[in-house]
């Protein structure tokens, strides 16, 4: 038989969002739960809690994080123009791609190709100057991932939605290994930039 939620207010809405480490490891289990409050977060919540299949959940939750931190960072907050962002121009010393410069996936003129979630809520603080850093603790639906993913959400740059999404769901080990062969990439990038082979 399904279990019934009913959210009608804020009220109801915070309490169901401390049990979710509760509803999150009953994922087979059919609640019916209703959104009376009209809020997107909640909708995604629902939504995620009723993906039976681990990585799809997985991705659903990556990709709703994804738009929610762009249109929240909406504005053109790094301004770059011919592959430098306005900090990089202001000092003029010959950098370039901004904060993806030691990537191996940036694009000459066309940026990021991917969707990597730790990387777009990194902003320095100037490009933070008019407006409120955003957390990864705002994101509601976020709470849906473990502690480890939310770690790993953080702290995964330079690696594409895939490679992040596979972290994700293979957990400790494997993202471990990959973040190794990540390190070592960036050193060689790293040295070729200072080399000014790149
Ligand atoms: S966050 Fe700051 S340093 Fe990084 S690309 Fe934007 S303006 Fe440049
Ligand atoms: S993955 Fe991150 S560091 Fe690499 S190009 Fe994209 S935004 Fe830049």
């Amino acid at each position: 038989m399904n279990k019934k939620i009913i959210i009608n207010n804020n009220l109801d809405y915070q309490k169901f969002l401390k049990k979710l480490n509760f509803y999150k490891y009953m994922y087979l289990t059919d609640y019916n739960i209703e959104n009376n409050i009209k809020k997107k977060e909640l909708d995604i919540i629902i939504k995620a809690l009723s993906i039976k299949k681990r990585k799809e959940r997985i991705a659903y939750l990556y990709d709703e994080g994804a738009k929610y931190i762009d249109k929240y960072y909406s504005e053109d907050l790094c301004q770059f123009k011919y592959n430098k962002c306005f900090l990089q121009r202001k000092r003029n010393d010959g950098s370039k791609f901004g904060c993806c410069r030691y990537c191996k996936y940036v694009i000459s003129n066309k940026g990021c190709p991917t969707s990597n979630i730790s990387c777009k809520m990194i902003y320095c603080k100037e490009a933070l100057k008019n407006i409120k850093k955003l957390k990864l603790s705002d994101i509601d639906f976020f709470k849906c991932f473990s502690i480890f993913q939310r770690i790993i959400l953080k702290i995964d740059y330079c690696s594409t939605r895939e490679q992040v999404i596979n972290d994700l769901y293979y957990g400790p080990i494997y993202w471990l290994i990959r973040s190794i062969k990540k390190g070592i990439d960036v050193q060689i990038k790293s040295s070729k930039i200072k080399k000014g082979i790149e």
